[in-house]
């Protein structure tokens, strides 16, 4: 009896960690770019659920129970700066003590969200206080979130360690060229040139390839009738064509504006799954319309 009891134990301390190095990590990310470059980092070793379900907006997001229940069952969550994690976070973390929570967003130096320039003190305020959390949409932040996951890879699963590193490095590899790409693309048309754009997400994508966002909300807040008038007015001089609108919002400010000017409205989607190839995308209506 004893010895079976002895050999039980054995069984025990040498199938526990074999178990768990089989299985894939389990990971939560906020949203759907972030499961990209989870998955690019983390390959065959992660399984990666969404909180931000497609079609949702980070910035008023609730999670459902079941994706709360699910949290029990997760190794790491990354955070990325989302408007929806301010309220939320702290409640995701409470669920599950053992898991680990992460903000990929370190290390990043985050610009305010850019308003109407002619608008008065009130408005003005209201912009400094508001950082702008789409630091997906640029290629070099990207870079800075890839070593902050690869870095909590590497405590997490030390084991593992060669493969992530090689993950990594590929992937950075490729962000690099598609930087180099869109840069391409996008310069040497003289002076800055302007995009109006319904939902001010493409600020610090502006920032890396010296465009400039001109936004007609801010943040959820739709535009007055002087703001609008003021919109139409600006877009009339600048010779501004086309409205840059995104499907997880109402865009009726967008249609009013596109209306007035004779112009349209192009869909650019800064949540999209398949995050390279929507920023060439993205890239080539900027192209576009910057003409
Ligand atoms: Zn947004």
């Amino acid at each position: 009896m004893k010895k079976l009891l002895f050999i039980g134990f054995l069984l025990i301390f040498i199938n526990l960690p074999q178990e768990a190095s089989a299985r894939p990590l389990r990971v939560f990310v906020s949203i759907l770019p972030q499961k990209y470059f989870v998955e690019k980092i983390g390959g065959d070793l992660v399984e990666v659920a969404v909180m931000v379900e497609p079609g949702a907006s980070p910035h008023i997001y609730e999670p459902k129970p079941k994706q709360m229940v699910a949290l029990a069952e997760t190794n790491i969550y990354f955070a990325i700066g989302v408007p929806f994690e301010t309220t939320w976070l702290e409640k995701i973390a409470a669920t599950n003590p053992n898991m680990l929570v992460v903000h990929t967003e370190a290390g990043i130096k985050k610009i305010p969200m850019k308003g109407h320039h002619h608008e008065g003190r009130e408005l003005e305020q209201d912009h400094h206080t508001i950082k702008d959390p789409h630091v997906w949409l640029s290629p070099p932040l990207v870079m800075i979130q890839a070593r902050n996951i690869l870095q909590v890879f590497l405590k997490v699963d030390p084991a593992n360690r060669s493969l992530y590193e090689k993950n990594y490095n590929n992937f950075i590899k490729e962000v690099v060229m598609l930087h180099a790409e869109i840069r391409a693309a996008l310069e040497g048309k003289g002076k800055k040139l302007d995009f109006m754009v319904f939902h001010p997400a493409w600020g610090y994508f502006a920032q890396a390839y010296g465009i400039e966002q001109v936004p007609i909300e801010i943040e959820g807040k739709q535009p007055k009738p002087a703001e609008l008038q003021y919109l139409i007015q600006y877009a009339k001089e600048r010779g501004i064509k086309v409205i840059f609108a995104q499907p997880q919002f109402s865009w009726q400010a967008a249609q009013a504006i596109a209306k007035s000017i004779d112009g349209q409205i192009v869909f650019v989607d800064p949540l999209a799954v398949d995050w390279d190839t929507n920023l060439r995308q993205v890239a080539s209506k900027f192209k576009s319309a910057l003409k």
